[in-house]
């Protein structure tokens, strides 16, 4: 069985074949520039030379229809022909209160994710667009959506409402959903199996580290409480966006500084965090090469950044009474030598102390704590796609 993974964004579209007997990656790709000038198509094969296609894409289907010809194509393909692709997994950013699970498509889902549109205006109108123009090209190809927000859905209330007047979440909606849950779900069990025991039985805290960051305090296979929100804003300081800040800042912001409500939007998710910190970059290696420089604002937004982390981790334990493991995984995370041994300066107190030998690592999965600590550490790639992917075979065979 073939499984076909997307995710759509709102200019561009991620994807990947995977080979589920195996579970191996066939060919993964990335559409760049959908609807604007300049649309490219880069598809790569396993041991096939990368594959540029530059041709004008106005929409998400023209966009889809031509990943479909980059998987079939003879010499840079890697299927005979479409109807090999069994079904297709479709990563959906938010699933609001009704999906604690992936689900079947069908016309009474796509309606629930249009009544998620006003929670995340950014992300589910892209993701519709992307599963529709799918439907489409391939209407008898079963599809699932795999929510970002749906391992979250076992917070308890009191970690999920905000102390805000009750009616806002009963009318609104307005609670904390928590992102990147598909990430969490799969390190956190990978996590278990390293450790040699069942998850039910142990106390994780899942850091991912990328552009985009959250941590999740994982109890006994379930998520208790996560750092992103309402929206992926909330949290530790990530690469463009600033986390948790005095709310008061915002009307600060409009009446002392005559910004509207788009401008606060904007500066708080595209000018803020490490880059707004450092004025460098959101890119943490630019960050790391300004600091060795003895640049002094890179210096200071890789210590805000790593002790937001270090201090979430500490407030995780306390959530959970206690942690077994600590893994850190995406971009960040998997790559980032120093920036794991800096969260972690300190964290003695709880037992957790890495080993800066085994912390040499990048990209493998791998124990990373000193022998005998009495917390586990780990460095543990994430596979969003193969989590897609498997609840993609379990809905669907
Ligand atoms: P996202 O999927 O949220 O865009 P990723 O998980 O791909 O992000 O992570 C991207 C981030 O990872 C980049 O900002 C980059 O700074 C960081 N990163 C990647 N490789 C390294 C590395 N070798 N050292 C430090 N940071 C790295």
């Amino acid at each position: 069985m073939k499984v076909l993974v997307i995710n759509c964004g709102s200019s561009s579209l991620k994807y990947q074949l995977i080979n589920m007997e195996n579970e191996e990656s066939l060919a993964q790709g990335l559409v760049e520039r959908i609807g604007i000038e300049g649309s490219v198509l880069t598809q790569k094969v396993p041991g096939k030379d990368k594959y540029i296609i530059e041709q004008p894409m106005a929409d998400h289907k023209d966009a889809i229809k031509l990943v479909l010809e980059a998987l079939v194509d003879e010499t840079h393909g890697v299927i005979a022909s479409m109807d090999e692709i069994s079904a297709v997994g479709h990563r959906v950013v938010h699933g609001g209160e009704k999906y604690a699970e992936s689900v079947l498509i069908n016309d009474e889902v796509m309606a629930s994710l249009e009544e998620c549109v006003k929670l995340a205006p950014l992300h589910n109108p892209a993701n519709i667009i992307g599963i529709n123009a799918c439907k489409s090209l391939m209407p008898s190809t079963p599809m699932v959506a795999v929510f970002d927000t749906a391992f979250h859905q076992t917070m308890p209330k009191t970690a999920y409402i905000y102390p805000l007047p009750y009616e806002l979440y009963e009318n609104h909606g307005i609670r904390k959903y928590g992102f990147h849950g598909t990430s969490h779900k799969f390190v956190s069990a990978e996590c278990a199996k390293m450790l040699g025991k069942d998850i039910k039985d142990v106390k994780i805290i899942t850091c991912h580290l990328g552009n985009g960051a959250s941590l999740a305090a994982i109890k006994n296979g379930q998520c208790v409480d996560t750092s992103m929100g309402f929206t992926p804003l909330e949290g530790i300081a990530m690469g463009t966006r600033c986390g948790n800040i005095d709310p008061a800042i915002v009307t600060f912001l409009q009446k002392e500084c005559n910004m509207s409500a788009a401008e606060v939007d904007n500066l708080m998710n595209k000018k803020s965090g490490v880059f707004g910190i450092s004025g460098v970059s959101s890119d943490f290696r630019d960050i790391e090469d300004a600091a060795a420089q003895g640049n002094e604002r890179a210096i200071l937004a890789l210590d805000v950044f790593n002790y937001r982390v270090r201090e979430m981790i500490g407030a995780y334990a306390a959530a959970m009474g206690g942690v077994d493991a600590v893994v850190f995984t995406a971009g960040l995370g998997e790559n980032a030598i120093e920036t794991r041994l800096d969260i972690c300066k300190g964290l003695e107190f709880l037992g957790i102390e890495l080993d800066a030998e085994k912390n040499n690592v990048r990209g493998k999965a791998r124990e990373i704590s000193k022998d005998g600590a009495k917390v586990k550490a780990f460095v543990i790639p994430t596979n969003e796609e193969l989590v897609i992917a498997r609840d993609t075979k379990a809905l669907t065979v």
